[in-house]
């Protein structure tokens, strides 16, 4: 379903991606995982055009990209495509909690506003906030908030949602919420590429795992695999550091 060829991407003088390809089907969720500055958010930015790649190949069904020299038409199909769900949750903080999941319905997709809070009302009660349509993200958690940023996700109903570090800037006892929420929308086969530390997601969600060091992919294997028989000695390394 999504092809990504050969992505390398600099910053100055770091190169931080050195040539990942990767291969996203239809249902898969995939975990990357790596040590931190291993380039696993710089990739995800560069599928997205958060970050413009300095060299790579889109595959999206009919739609074949240059990752670096993509038109601004391009870059929209396909983020009419793909969701974003942020580490920081990135919501309005002067719009409620439904005019943050309508907004990019009404504005990027154009669908009409009663059409759209219809859309919104579902997805946020898919993610548990029912009640809180009317609310500003100040009145909420952390773990509400990043559950907002979900539901502005889904309601675009993407082919595929990306996941940067959804839980890391959640308080310990918030991050439970939200990862439910992330196994729920997967049991029901959203297809998702999630970069989390959060191993016990890796192991009981995934149905790929990816472990990346230094900007390639050094290992790639379901989570049975990569979690009992690492083959690479960074791997092993990385995980013997983290389990
Ligand atoms: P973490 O798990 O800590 O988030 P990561 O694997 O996601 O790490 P990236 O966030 O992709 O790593 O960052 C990889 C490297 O690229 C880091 O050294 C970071 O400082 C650098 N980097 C990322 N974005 C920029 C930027 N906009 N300008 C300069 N350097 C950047």
């Amino acid at each position: 379903m999504l092809e990504i060829k050969n992505i390398h991407k600099s910053f100055g003088k770091n190169e931080i991606l050195k040539g990942v390809d990767l291969q996203i089907d239809r249902g898969d969720v995939v975990v990357i995982l790596g040590p931190s500055g291993s380039g696993k958010t710089t990739l995800l930015r560069c599928i997205n055009f958060l970050e413009r790649a300095d060299q790579g190949q889109a595959i999206f069904g009919d739609i074949h990209v240059n990752l670096k020299s993509a038109t601004k038409k391009q870059i929209h199909q396909i983020r009419q495509r793909i969701a974003f769900v942020f580490q920081n949750y990135n919501l309005f903080t002067n719009k409620t909690v439904l005019e943050n999941v309508t907004e990019g319905l009404i504005i990027g997709r154009k669908v009409p506003k009663a059409d759209a809070n219809e859309l919104g009302q579902q997805a946020l009660a898919k993610v548990g906030l029912a009640d809180k349509l009317n609310s500003y993200p100040s009145e909420l958690s952390g773990g509400q908030q990043q559950r907002v940023g979900i539901a502005r996700a889904i309601a675009l109903n993407p082919d595929i949602i990306l996941f940067d570090e959804p839980t890391s800037a959640l308080d310990p006892e918030l991050v439970g919420e939200v990862l439910t929420v992330m196994k729920n929308i997967a049991k029901e086969g959203t297809t998702m590429l999630v970069v989390t530390h959060e191993m016990s997601f890796a192991k009981d969600v995934a149905n790929r795992v990816i472990f990346m060091d230094g900007g390639v992919i050094v290992e790639e294997n379901s989570p049975k695999e990569i979690f009992s028989r690492p083959k690479e000695e960074r791997t092993q390394h990385f995980l013997r550091r983290v389990i």
